[in-house]
């Protein structure tokens, strides 16, 4: 068995079993930058080593600038030294479950194929769990620039 099969059947609403990242997800999208959309977004990774490195959308007066809470995530730990990761929690502002936008999921995709699970807010346990490659299928990854 592969590590992508362990995640198929995994779609769909089922409860969450990480409840600590799940409650840093929701603390760091308290810190969210997002005066303009006021669509605050908040992400916890945990790391190969358990760490947690958490990230929350920074938005600009120059948009395309502004980084996901993901990527924030991710550049964040990357930066301290970390390059494996065993899940992310995304937690949007409302009841609705929100995905990684296309360039959060091929950031994902550079470091592997680990689980993503969608949650929400209000502390119910209502999360999809996903994997980095059922969210971005036929991804362009290092292999790719090999043979150049
Ligand atoms: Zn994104």
């Amino acid at each position: 068995m592969t590590r992508k099969d362990n995640f198929m059947g995994q779609a769909g609403a089922k409860p969450m079993q990480d409840q600590e990242l799940w409650h840093q997800a929701v603390l760091a999208r308290e810190n969210a930058y997002a005066p303009y959309s006021k669509f605050k977004v908040g992400a916890a990774l945990r790391c190969q080593d358990n760490t947690i490195i958490t990230g929350a959308n920074v938005e600009n007066a120059s948009y395309p600038l502004g980084c996901c809470a993901e990527r924030t995530a991710v550049y964040t730990a990357v930066s301290r030294g970390h390059r494996t990761f065993l899940r992310i929690v995304v937690v949007g502002p409302g009841p609705e479950l929100i995905f990684p936008c296309g360039g959060c999921r091929q950031v994902l995709a550079e470091f592997g194929d680990f689980e993503v699970v969608l949650a929400d807010i209000s502390g119910r346990v209502e999360s999809r769990i996903l994997s980095v490659s059922q969210l971005l299928p036929h991804q362009f990854g290092r292999e790719d620039l090999h043979g150049l």
